[in-house]
């Protein structure tokens, strides 16, 4: 399946680190996420938890009250329990045995108050003293008891302002009912003697609570008949952590991969250098290989040439002798012949010089003065220039001393010349002028160079070819080699120096060659 084009597009604009950013960046919002997610799910599961706790108290403490109901029922039903002694002793008992109630009075069923009990300490008190009237909440449910034989529930206050659940119990046969007036804590742990974690609270409430405040509380009703209390729950610390072991897990997992995707994209960038790295030796090696091949090669050529330019130059001196020895004096001749013969033996040394250059040979070193050597050079540049239709310019300072191997240095000069004439074939010859300055350069550090700037004002270094042109066998021409500047480069580093070029203002290249200046020669 292909990417989407937004992401092929937004990817390639990217660089490795922007994309690792991203990469990172989203992991961090999906991890975020799914924590948040999951301490939504944490919180919803522990309302769930507390709202299991919460009926599951209510369940049992509904049990333990039924079965008071039911004890009650069942005492009050006697027809010996509602004679107000007995009754007193009946509820002292009563009351010794459940520490949830708190008060028990017995009255007939117009709701006259006959007797009642307050505490184990406490005497029996006659009705006079006590409340004689039932608040109209008891009262209702005391007629509905009473009326339907079954036991109601209500709320009343105490003297004292507190509320507490009352239970009317009617006795069947006889025309009495008995109040029961319960202790609401003591539903509540830990008297209640159910059992709730340490960190869940629970209170009673006289009815349904109308808003449930913090998120974690449960309600949950008693259904006591006649009376609408409700137990609340909730959590001790309402702020509880809300992220478990689900959350932390998430977390862990995000953080994990976070660290896995920045291992995998160093690991990436590690690969890729090394990739690159291996790429650049290989190049090497084959440049390596294209350079001793050339050497091979131009021992090969070297040992073919060597022998005709000697041969010739055999010859020319021959002439020149044989000319001598006739008595035949022509000036213009004998010079041509000595030139010709000393053309042959610098082209024998410069074969010469290059084999040994290529297979590593130390060359010769001699103090060159660079104005003698371009005077020497200028009949054969010349020759090129004219050819050219280029007009030649040569200027030296005086006393400009290298050590370098003469026809190494010559054969750079030849080189850098030659280049700068092929790149002004296309400009009109009026204007083809190929300029060779020699002085002294002092650098920002203080080293003091001979400097041969080569000036054409041809087509200049075009902007592809800037990062090659001394690379081997780099060439833009039809016939070129891609050797020339390469070599030049070899030979003015071989001895100390350097090259280096420049795009006119006006048009064209200057290539300058700078060799350590001798200065006390
Ligand atoms: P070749 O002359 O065989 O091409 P070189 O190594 O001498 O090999 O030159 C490499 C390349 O550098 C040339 O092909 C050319 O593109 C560029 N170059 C060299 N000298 C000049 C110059 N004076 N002006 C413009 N380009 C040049």
């Amino acid at each position: 399946m292909k990417p989407p084009k937004f992401l092929t597009y937004v990817s390639k604009r990217l660089d490795d680190s922007a994309k690792l950013f991203v990469l990172v960046a989203v992991t961090v919002a999906l991890t975020s996420s799914a924590i948040v997610l999951s301490a939504d799910f944490v919180q919803q599961r522990k309302i769930n938890e507390l709202n299991d706790l919460a009926q599951r108290y209510t369940a049992q403490l509904r049990q333990k009250i039924h079965d008071q109901e039911e004890q009650l029922l069942n005492i009050a039903g006697r027809d010996d329990a509602n004679n107000f002694v007995t009754f007193g002793e009946r509820a002292k008992r009563l009351i010794e045995e459940n520490k949830s109630y708190l008060h028990i009075e017995l009255r007939d069923e117009t709701g006259v108050l006959i007797a009642q009990r307050e505490s184990t300490s406490a005497k029996e008190v006659w009705p006079f003293l006590a409340r004689q009237q039932l608040p109209p909440s008891v009262l209702l449910s005391f007629l509905r008891a009473s009326e339907q034989q079954k036991i109601y529930w209500a709320h009343s206050y105490s003297t004292t302002g507190r509320s507490d659940a009352e239970m009317v119990v009617p006795s069947r046969n006889q025309k009495n009912l008995w109040v029961v007036r319960i202790d609401v804590s003591k539903w509540l742990p830990p008297t209640s003697g159910i059992s709730l974690p340490a960190d869940v609270q629970v209170t009673y409430n006289e009815h349904r609570p109308e808003s449930l405040g913090p998120v974690l509380t449960v309600a949950v009703p008693l259904e006591l008949p006649g009376n609408d209390s409700h137990l609340v729950f909730s959590y001790a610390t309402p702020s509880t952590i809300k992220f478990d072991l689900t959350s932390l897990t998430l977390a862990i997992l995000g953080l994990t991969l976070c660290v896995l995707l920045i291992r995998y994209a160093l690991e990436t960038k590690k690969n890729r250098l090394a990739q690159e790295t291996i790429t650049r030796q290989e190049m090497a090696l084959v440049k390596q290989s294209q350079l001793s091949t050339m050497g091979e090669v131009s021992t090969a050529l070297a040992h073919e040439l060597n022998q005709p330019l000697a041969t010739i130059a055999n010859y020319v001196a021959a002439c020149e002798m044989r000319m001598k020895s006739q008595g035949y004096e022509d000036p213009v001749l004998r010079d041509a012949l000595q030139n010709a013969r000393q053309q042959a033996m610098r082209a024998g040394e410069v074969v010469q010089s290059i084999r040994n250059y290529l297979k590593r040979k130390p060359n010769v070193m001699a103090t060159v003065d660079v104005k003698d050597m371009l005077k020497e050079l200028e009949p054969i540049l010349m020759l090129s220039a004219k050819e050219h239709q280029t007009q030649l310019f040569i200027q030296s300072e005086d006393h400009l001393l290298a050590r370098i191997d003469p026809a190494l240095l010559e054969q750079v000069v030849l080189n850098l010349s030659r280049n700068g004439v092929d790149a002004m074939v296309d400009v009109d010859p009026a204007a083809r002028k190929l300029k060779i300055n020699a002085y002294t350069h002092t650098s920002s550090n203080g080293s003091v160079w001979v400097r041969i700037d080569v000036e054409d004002f041809g087509h200049g270094v075009s902007d592809e070819a800037a990062a090659s042109v001394f690379e081997s066998f780099f060439t833009t021409k039809a016939e070129g080699m891609g050797i020339g500047l390469s070599l030049c480069r070899s030979v003015a580093e071989s001895y100390g120096g350097r090259i280096r070029w420049s795009n006119n203002a006006a048009g064209g290249a200057t290539f300058s060659l700078f060799l350590p200046k001798l200065l006390n020669a």
